[in-house]
């Protein structure tokens, strides 16, 4: 039988249309909407693509939106100052500095003088730990992981007491979702283990996985011989293993041998077009939250 493919082009329009609406309903009732701020330093193409992409996003579901491009040689007492001034902003519910930073300035020191309250990336210490004890005092959850839980749970997968296996424990994937999956709650209530390059078998564990979610960065590493038949399997990776020379782009695979793989999954997300096109989805969705906690004090 072959898997049903969890589509994420879809499920990330569906989530920006919910985002656009409720930001139409805030401007009707209150006369605002969310504002983000995407503070980008140099030029790194990378980083001005995903820069684009995340403001070019904001303006349609609604947001205001700034883009502070800021020159490379900025300076670490310069670009803290600038956080402050947004921090203090009341027409400002998110603030995003895309990361690398230059050398010469320290990225945790910077993330941290970011207000929690305005942290929509959910990296500030403090929405880690809000994370933890979870509930309605995860304020926000961190973008690609939370995008993994709306896809685990608009594709109608059974969590509650589902075995769920994370490869991978970086912070900003395998341990956020790890403990997204253990936390009460909708989506969650699941019985979570963490393998990584430690793990002794890893096979065996990946083969009891009800739900398997796949951050290693390493293309093909799950075989399909480790998936259990009807299981539920997110590929999280990211893999550039060539270039397609026709179109000049480069050609992407997951952590997962997809092609076999959807043969024995009972849901599969491709790559691309499955996890990664929530993550601006989700930060979208923070901002919103961001706003409406700021409407309720
Ligand atoms: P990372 O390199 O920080 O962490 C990878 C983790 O996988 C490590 O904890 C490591 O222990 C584990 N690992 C690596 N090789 C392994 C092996 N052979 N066996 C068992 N465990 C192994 O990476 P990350 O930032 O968590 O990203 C993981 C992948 O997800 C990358 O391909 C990245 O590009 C992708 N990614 C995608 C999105 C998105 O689509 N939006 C977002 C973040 C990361």
């Amino acid at each position: 039988m072959t898997a049903e493919i969890i589509n994420g082009n879809e499920i990330r329009k569906a989530i920006l249309e919910e985002v656009k609406a409720e930001v139409a309903q805030m401007k009707e009732k209150y006369g605002k909407v969310p504002g983000l701020v995407t503070i980008l330093i140099g030029a790194n193409p990378a980083s001005i693509s995903y820069v684009t992409l995340k403001v070019k996003t904001a303006l349609e579901v609604g947001f205001k939106e700034i883009q502070d491009d800021q020159p490379a040689d900025i300076s670490e007492a310069s670009l803290l100052a600038l956080i402050d001034k947004y921090n203090n902003d009341p027409e400002i519910n998110g603030i995003l500095v895309q990361l690398p930073l230059p050398k010469h300035i320290d990225e945790k020191k910077v993330l941290n003088a970011i207000n929690p309250d305005k942290d929509v990336d959910a990296f500030h210490p403090v929405n880690v730990g809000r994370l933890m004890i979870g509930g309605d005092e995860a304020k926000f959850l961190p973008c690609t992981p939370a995008g993994i839980q709306e896809l685990i749970i608009r594709s109608g997968t059974e969590t509650s007491g589902a075995e769920v296996v994370v490869v991978g424990r970086s912070n900003i994937v395998g341990k956020p979702i790890a403990m997204m999956m253990a936390q009460k709650g909708k989506g969650a209530n699941s019985t979570v283990t963490i393998v990584h390059t430690r793990t002794k078998d890893l096979a065996s564990h990946c083969k009891r996985a009800d739900i398997l979610i796949v951050a290693a960065g390493v293309p093909d590493l799950v075989k399909p011989e480790w998936i259990k038949p009807g299981a539920t399997v997110i590929d999280v990776g990211v893999n550039r293993v060539g270039m397609n020379e026709k179109t000049g782009k480069a050609i992407l695979k997951g952590d997962v041998d997809y092609d076999k793989a959807k043969e024995i999954a009972g849901k599969i997300t491709p790559v691309p077009g499955g996890v990664g096109p929530m993550t601006i989805a989700m930060l979208m969705k923070n901002t919103l939250k961001s706003a409406q906690y700021s409407l309720k004090g």
